[in-house]
């Protein structure tokens, strides 16, 4: 069959079933980041995508969709339920969000995320060229660069976890510690979002395996080595501000601005329904400020868009009913005739829309409790060509590192998001402006095109007199 130079392997294609008009099924591109940043990359290197396209459809042949290659893997009900819900979500998922949720340890789940990753593996072997790229992407799929090394040594492999890496302290709790460990080891370069993951990784791995490390780099007793290192990941800098430039979004704005009934102010998050998010806590925070008389429901109001997520995982469920409940409380106490305190959006939408959303913000609320990168932040300042607008973010978002000049809030310290929440919606223009233009140069110098290649560069220079060896 065909063969690839450049194998992308993650959980799911970048891309979604639709209906076309005529009854027949097609494929729509998934919006989202990852697709921008590996595209280019694919096009170069004559590459292939292999991943899940969703659903649990069976006989499904490699085809091309936009100029990409993909090859999709099936999935059956139970693979879903156990890898993807179970061993993915439920286990590595809020163990590697500081347990912010409590993690789950089934031996099922585990056994059916080593035969899933296995299959991920084979399908990777089987369509990679004699000395191929392999990059393999995030927590689904730890265990594919080792499989994969023992089946094709040949390949060049690559792995990037975009969620955080957890302190070891944490880690070790996983019954099936070492082998995730060693799962990662069979990469040549393992990429994470920031530094301090590289270095949980680096530890643990001299602690629980017991391999020479130095810096960046462990040495393996073949002689191989893997190097570790932080690459934090973006979005498409000018892509958003360019949507947000347009006409069609400037009268959405003013279209959605009249319809909230032209409020002095408003306050914005955008998050998935997902505990990590700090939502519950962050809706509380603006509340008591409406409750201490600090803003008016005349003056200000807060839009809230909760992305429905992993609905088959019970704390979500849990977590939706919480807050569908305190938005409740919150309009009931707070509200007027016509003027909710609290717009609550449990839906997704387009990246226009999206960009309208952010050109409405004077306030973006963003207190994840953990978060890998978060790319809601850096979209809002991408779309904030003017140089206004006021950025809350917490400081456990990987975003933080770099926007260094947003309002720094601890999400646990309601007192203190509060505080910082009042100032951000009281700063005069010179101070937003101060800070919008340090983070929105931060943003724009460093896209999801530079990430990419950044990764790719550092994959493909390991050997020899490369910058990486030392
Ligand atoms: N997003 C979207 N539509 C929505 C809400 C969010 O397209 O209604 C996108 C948003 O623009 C961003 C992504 O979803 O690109 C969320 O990424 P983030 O890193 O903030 O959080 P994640 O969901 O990956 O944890």
């Amino acid at each position: 069959g065909v063969s690839y130079d450049l194998v992308i392997v993650a959980n799911r294609l970048p891309v979604d079933r639709v209906e076309n008009a005529d009854g027949t099924r097609g494929w729509r591109t998934s919006p989202g980041g990852l697709v921008t940043a590996i595209e280019p990359v694919m096009r170069a290197n004559h590459g292939v995508w292999i991943g899940w396209p969703g659903g649990t459809e069976t006989d499904l042949e490699p085809f091309e969709h936009d100029g990409m290659s993909l090859a999709p893997m099936t999935m059956t009900p139970e693979e879903i339920e156990e890898f993807y819900e179970g061993f993915s979500n439920g286990t590595l998922w809020p163990l590697y969000h500081d347990v912010v949720g409590k993690p789950e340890y089934h031996r099922e789940w585990w056994e059916r995320y080593v035969s899933v990753n296995e299959r991920f593996a084979e399908k990777a072997a089987g369509l990679a060229a004699k000395g191929a790229t392999v990059w393999v992407h995030d927590y689904q799929l730890q265990l594919v660069p080792e499989m994969l090394r023992r089946i094709r040594p040949d390949l060049r492999i690559g792995f990037y976890l975009h969620i955080p890496f957890p302190p070891a302290e944490l880690f070790q709790q996983l019954p099936w510690r070492r082998q995730l460990l060693e799962g990662l080891l069979g990469a040549d370069l393992v990429g994470f979002q920031l530094p301090g993951g590289a270095q949980n990784f680096v530890r643990l791995v001299r602690q629980r395996v017991g391999h020479r490390t130095q810096s960046g780099t462990v040495f393996l007793p073949d002689g191989r080595e893997v190097r570790a290192a932080a690459f934090p990941i973006s979005i498409d800098a000018k892509g958003f501000e360019e949507l947000a430039r347009k006409p069609a979004v400037e009268k959405r704005v003013e279209a959605i601005r009249t319809a909230l009934g032209n409020p002095k102010k408003i306050f914005l998050g955008v998050d998935r329904l997902d505990y990590t998010k700090g939502i519950y806590a962050r809706l509380r925070a603006f509340a008591e400020l409406m409750g201490e008389g600090h803003i008016d429901v005349e003056d200000a109001v807060f839009v809230q868009v909760a992305v429905p997520s992993r609905e088959q995982v019970e704390q979500y469920r849990i977590l939706r009913d919480d807050i569908d409940r305190l938005v409740g409380r919150i309009n009931g106490d707070h509200g007027r005739i016509g003027r909710p305190a609290i717009h609550y959006l449990h839906n997704s939408y387009p990246r226009e829309e999206m960009a309208a959303f952010y050109r409405l913000a004077d306030v973006m609320v963003v207190t994840p409790y953990r978060d890998g990168m978060n790319l809601v932040a850096k979209e809002y300042v991408a779309t904030r060509y003017e140089d206004d607008g006021a950025l809350v973010l917490s400081e456990f978002a990987g975003a933080a590192d770099e926007l260094r000049q947003a309002w720094l809030v601890n999400p646990y310290d309601i007192n203190g998001m509060k505080a910082a929440l009042l100032e951000a919606y009281r700063a005069d223009d010179r101070e937003t402006t101060r800070r919008m233009r340090a983070m929105r140069r931060q943003v724009t110098q460093h896209d999801v095109v530079a990430w990419a290649e950044a990764f790719m560069t550092s994959l493909t220079d390991l050997d020899g007199d490369g910058p990486h060896s030392t």
